[in-house]
C-alpha cells in the first residue's frame, strides 16, 4: 500500500479505537485464513465468577474460603480474583459481625485483614496455585496440578468437575497436604457479539478456531456456544505459539487474538497479532493491532479496512 493508503486507513482505524502499527501489518491482514482466538477475556467476558463451592469433608465453609482465598491472594490470574471477590461475598454477608468495627476500613483492608498467612507462595503456569499454611500445603488448580503433587481424586470429585465442565465451568480443585477438601465452580460467560463475529468470520472465508490452557472438555462446551469447530485445549502458557506455528506450515497467514500475558508470545508468533481489551503491556506490545474497544466485532473492522484499503489502491 501507498504510505497515503496506509495513513487514511490508520486514520479510520484509530476512530474506531482500532490501532494499526504499520503498513506490513495492515497488507498481512487481508491474506487471513485463520483467526486463532484465546477462550478466557478474548471470548469470554474474562469476568470470571465462582458459581459453586463445594466441600467434600466437614471443613466449615467459612474457613475453606479463608484458606483458599489466602492461597490465591498473591496470583493475577483472573481466576484467582473471581475466588477472592467471592470468599470477600461470603465474609461480607453471612459474616456481617466481622465488618461491624471496619466502617471506616476500605474493603481491600477488611478482606486483607482475615486473610491467613502464606509462605512459600508459588504460581504454576496453566496449573494453579500451590503455598503453606499453619504448616499444611496447600494447592489450588486443576487436576494436572493434584496429579503432579500425589493427591488423588475420587469418583465423587471426578464426576463432580465433569459436570461442571459439560455445562462450560471451569472446576477448580482444593488440596490440603493430601487430601482433596473441596471444588469451586467458576463461569465466565461469552462476550456478547462472540457467536455473530464467528459467524461472520466465517461468512469472509476466514477459519475461526479457539486455543486455551483450560481442559477439554470445558474448552469444547465454550467452543460449541459460541459456534467454533476447531479446538485446540490444555495448551500451557508457551504452547500457544506452537499452535499458530501447525497453522502456518503451509504458508497461510494466521492471525491471533489475545488478551493475557501468556498470550504475547502468540501474538509474536502470529503473522498479524491482535491484543484486545486493555490488554496487558507486554501484550500490547508483541501485537500488529491493538483492539482497544475490546469488542470482538473489531477483529472484523480490521480485516474489512485492510481488504478496503488495498483493494482501491490496485
Ligand atoms: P487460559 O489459556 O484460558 O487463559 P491459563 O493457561 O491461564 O488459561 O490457565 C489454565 C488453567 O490452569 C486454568 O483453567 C486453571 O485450571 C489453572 N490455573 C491457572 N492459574 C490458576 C490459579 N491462579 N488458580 C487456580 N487455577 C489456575
Ligand atoms: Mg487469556
Amino acid at each position: 500500500a501507498t504510505p497515503t493508503a496506509v495513513m487514511v486507513a490508520t486514520g479510520v482505524g484509530a476512530n474506531n479505537g482500532v490501532l494499526i502499527k504499520g503498513g506490513d501489518a495492515l497488507e498481512r491482514a487481508q491474506k487471513i485464513k485463520y483467526v486463532i482466538f484465546d477462550k478466557t477475556g478474548t471470548l469470554t467476558q474474562g469476568k470470571a465468577t465462582v458459581t459453586t463451592a463445594k466441600i467434600f469433608t466437614g471443613m466449615d465453609r467459612g474457613e475453606f474460603l479463608r484458606w483458599v482465598a489466602s492461597a490465591e491472594a498473591s496470583s493475577e490470574h483472573p481466576l484467582a480474583k473471581a475466588i477472592l471477590e467471592y470468599a470477600r461475598h461470603f465474609h461480607f454477608f453471612d459474616e456481617p459481625s466481622a465488618t461491624k468495627d471496619d466502617q471506616n476500613k476500605s474493603k481491600d483492608s477488611i478482606i486483607s485483614g482475615w486473610l491467613l498467612d502464606v509462605s512459600e507462595f508459588t504460581a504454576l503456569p496453566g496449573r494453579g496455585v500451590k503455598c503453606f499454611i499453619d504448616g499444611k500445603r496447600v494447592l489450588v488448580g486443576n487436576r494436572k496440578l493434584m496429579t503432579e503433587s500425589g493427591v488423588s481424586i475420587s469418583t465423587i470429585v471426578e464426576n463432580f468437575v465433569v459436570e461442571l465442565e459439560e455445562s462450560a465451568k471451569t472446576g477448580i480443585l482444593v488440596a490440603f497436604d493430601d487430601s482433596l477438601i473441596g471444588v469451586l465452580g467458576i463461569a465466565d460467560p461469552l462476550k456478547r457479539e462472540a457467536v455473530v463475529v464467528v459467524e461472520g468470520l466465517q461468512k469472509m472465508g476466514v477459519k475461526p478456531i479457539m486455543v486455551t490452557g483450560d481442559n477439554w472438555r470445558t474448552a469444547r462446551a465454550v467452543a460449541n456456544e459460541v459456534g467454533i469447530q476447531d479446538v485446540r485445549a490444555e495448551v500451557m502458557p508457551a504452547g500457544k505459539a506452537d499452535v499458530i506455528r501447525t497453522f502456518q506450515k503451509d504458508g497461510s497467514i494466521v492471525a491471533m487474538v489475545g488478551d493475557g500475558i501468556n498470550d504475547s508470545p502468540a501474538l509474536a508468533a502470529a503473522d498479524v497479532g491482535m491484543a484486545i481489551g486493555a490488554g496487558t503491556d507486554i501484550a500490547i506490545e508483541a501485537a500488529d493491532y491493538v483492539l482497544m474497544r475490546n469488542n470482538l466485532e473489531d477483529v472484523i473492522t480490521a480485516i474489512d479496512l485492510s481488504r478496503k484499503t488495498l483493494a482501491r489502491i490496485r
